[in-house]
């Protein structure tokens, strides 16, 4: 999920925003606003909409929390976090490795929910303090502010705790699977099977509301919860079923030694007609003197005016080396895919002493998981 607003960073992380969150925050103060307004007649519109609104942006700030407590436990285990994106169901902390063994996988899933209970607890207290009794509506504004994000934290603990992966309840539960089996890619698969089921439970829950209690808007909601579920459940299952695939293999198992190179003279109108258009691959390293000088791909070749092609040279707009990022034979496969994911890029050039040992790229990842399956069918 990429963030569409970015807000800045908190202990090196970055944090934005998905645009779909601005759809849940209006929907809350809209919610809240209407609430408080049947609650409390004798409120001006001032007051409630004030009330309504600081509550919404108070849980923002309550979600970013939960998500910092992820984050900063994967963090103090030796993982880096990339980015936490808050959206419409609730927040994402983008955790670069996975966790080293069950007992992290356990603390970080959990860190989130326990954050957000303690937080809902606390406002609920500080409600009490300040005189509102349980069970009563609250008849201040402060009172209604403290205990309406006491309720949303807890609840928001409660449905993050539902066992399914990628939940923080199936992260729990993988945890608990792994530590038993001792086997991290059984237990993410079965984690994510149940995940599957439960999301489809949800589904089936939310839709039946909404038939039989003549068209029940919740239960629409909730059927929308479940398929979101399903599929970041499905998603993760892939993922999982990939990492188990390429786990153990390095970068020279799977990249493609033929890996086209052109000289740094040809001139583009050459480079385009004899190599780009005739093969169709995307990438090619750049040579001068039998050495690695740079890379070109279509995207540098579309900055260059159509009437310029036949007196501009490849080296004038390929990448130079010293921007290019590649790497060693013996770097594990799922790294490289790391790094293409992490910068955005589509090739790694395969370097070693100075030399072109070939080309990694999603193509050749994809071409090999394929080759796989069809032996494993056979
Ligand atoms: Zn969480």
């Amino acid at each position: 999920m990429q963030a569409q607003v970015k807000l800045g960073r908190i202990a090196g992380i970055s944090i934005g925003l998905h645009y779909s969150w601005f759809i849940i925050a209006l929907l809350i103060a809209l919610s809240l606003a209407a609430h408080f307004h049947t609650a409390n007649p004798s409120w001006s519109d001032a007051i409630v909409w004030s009330a309504a609104i600081i509550t919404g942006v108070m849980f923002f700030a309550a979600l970013l929390l939960h998500e910092l407590a992820h984050s900063i436990l994967a963090k103090a285990r030796g993982m880096k976090v990339r980015e936490i994106t808050l959206f419409a169901l609730g927040g994402v902390s983008q955790i670069e490795s996975e966790a080293p063994d069950a007992k992290s996988e356990f603390w970080i899933a959990i860190a989130g929910p326990i954050t957000s209970v303690a937080i809902g607890i606390v406002l609920i207290g500080a409600a009490r303090l300040a005189g509102w009794r349980i069970g009563t509506e609250p008849g201040t504004p402060v009172t209604a502010v403290l205990v309406w994000l006491g309720y949303i934290n807890l609840a928001l603990a409660l449905f993050n705790m539902v066992p399914g992966y990628p939940l923080d309840g199936g992260r729990v539960l993988r945890a608990g699977i792994w530590w038993i089996t001792r086997n991290a890619d059984r237990a993410a698969r079965l984690a994510s099977q149940i995940g599957q089921t439960v999301a489809f439970a949800i589904i089936l829950l939310g839709l039946f509301q909404f038939f039989t209690e003549h068209g029940n808007f919740g239960g629409l909601w909730l059927a929308f919860v479940g398929w979101f579920l399903l599929d970041a459940a499905r998603t993760s299952y892939v993922q999982v079923s990939l990492t188990t695939e390429l786990r153990g293999r390095t970068v020279a198992d799977i990249m493609d030694r033929n890996c086209p190179t052109v000289e740094a003279y040809l001139s583009l109108e050459d480079f385009i007609d004899g190599f780009l258009l005739r093969t169709g691959l995307r990438g090619y390293v750049v040579v001068h003197n039998d050495q690695i000088v740079g890379l070109i791909t279509p995207h540098e070749v579309k900055e260059v005016p159509r009437d310029r092609w036949s007196q501009t040279s490849v080296q004038a707009v390929m990448r130079p080396l010293a921007e290019v990022r590649t790497v060693s034979p013996e770097t594990p496969a799922l790294q490289a895919l790391q790094i293409m994911g992490r910068h955005d890029i589509n090739q790694l050039p395969v370097v070693s002493n100075g030399h072109l040992e070939g080309l990694f790229s999603r193509t050749h990842v994809v071409r090999f998981l394929q080759a796989h399956a069809q032996l494993q069918n056979h």
